[in-house]
């Protein structure tokens, strides 16, 4: 019997408790729907790039066009090099995907809703998380979605459609 295709998703997606604050955003399509058809690979960066959890949440911030991951509540926390690093490894790993679905607004996992600040105000939010960029960045033809799109027919149609007559 043919494997099924192999898809990442954010971490927290899958019901696991791998958020900043320890909860999760279980996604009830992801995992009865999509987990019927595709092999799902957890991942979380945030996690994997040893940040623990809980953990203080960041927020990208100084710049839309190269934002840096900092404290949302402390200023002096800056992991974007943490997290760069991670990235460059991990992507490697992650080269057998066929797809993957991002959390939004996440300020790693985000692929079109993420918030950037600057001086502590919000200057965009249709930005991208620093992992799901090094996705995108890396592998530009490989099918993604964010889950709040999933909830849309045709996004979600698209999205499965993509993945299965690779
Ligand atoms: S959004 Fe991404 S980094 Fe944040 S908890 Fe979920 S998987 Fe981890």
């Amino acid at each position: 019997m043919a494997e099924n295709p192999k898809v990442g998703v954010s971490q927290c997606l899958l019901g696991d408790a791998v958020r900043y604050d320890g909860r999760a955003k279980p996604n009830s399509l992801v995992i009865e729907k999509l987990g019927e058809i595709f092999e799902l690979i957890a991942v979380c960066p945030e996690v994997e790039a040893g940040l623990g959890v809980p953990r203080p949440p960041v927020q990208l911030s100084g710049s839309i066009s190269s934002p840096r991951l900092t404290g949302r509540d402390d200023s002096a926390i800056d992991i974007t090099e943490t997290m760069h690093e991670y990235c460059s490894q991990k992507i490697l790993a992650l080269k057998d995907l066929d797809g993957f679905i991002f959390k939004s607004r996440s300020p790693s996992c985000g692929l079109h809703s993420t918030p950037v600040f600057i001086n502590g105000q919000c200057v965009s939010d249709n930005s991208r998380g620093v992992f799901a960029a090094s996705m995108c960045e890396a592998y530009p033809d490989l099918p993604m979605i964010e889950d709040t799109d999933l909830d849309d027919p045709v996004l979600y149609q698209q999205f499965v459609s993509a993945i299965t007559v690779l």
